[in-house]
């Protein structure tokens, strides 16, 4: 595992992995509105990790549900939507084999 490729990372970035191709995915932080049905809407903070060197990209969310006894409750989880978004950049990492394009670090 090369370890000289220190780059400075986009800001935002919380955590970079090494593909095998020598592209990185960078996990980041973001929010987004969603409209919801009382018109309201409600913002969604997620962890997203995006592959530099193909197409391939994930969002977690932070929030999850949670069953109560009586109804379905949404708990935010930045944790656990950082150790998702981690397993996948892992795992994506493990195999992609596309080069970084022209441009990128
Ligand atoms: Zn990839």
């Amino acid at each position: 595992m090369p370890t000289s490729t220190q780059t400075t990372w986009p800001e935002g970035v919380i955590a970079r992995y090494l593909t095998v191709g020598g592209a990185t995915i960078d996990l980041t932080h973001g929010n987004r509105d969603y409209p919801t049905d009382d018109g309201i809407g409600e913002n969604r903070n997620h962890t997203s990790a995006a592959c530099t060197g193909c197409p391939a990209a994930e969002e977690f969310s932070h929030w999850r549900v949670v069953k109560r006894m009586t109804f379905d409750d949404r708990v935010r989880n930045p944790e656990a939507a950082d150790r998702d978004a981690r397993d996948w950049a892992q795992c994506h990492a493990e195999t992609c084999r596309a080069m970084p394009g022209p441009g990128q670090p």
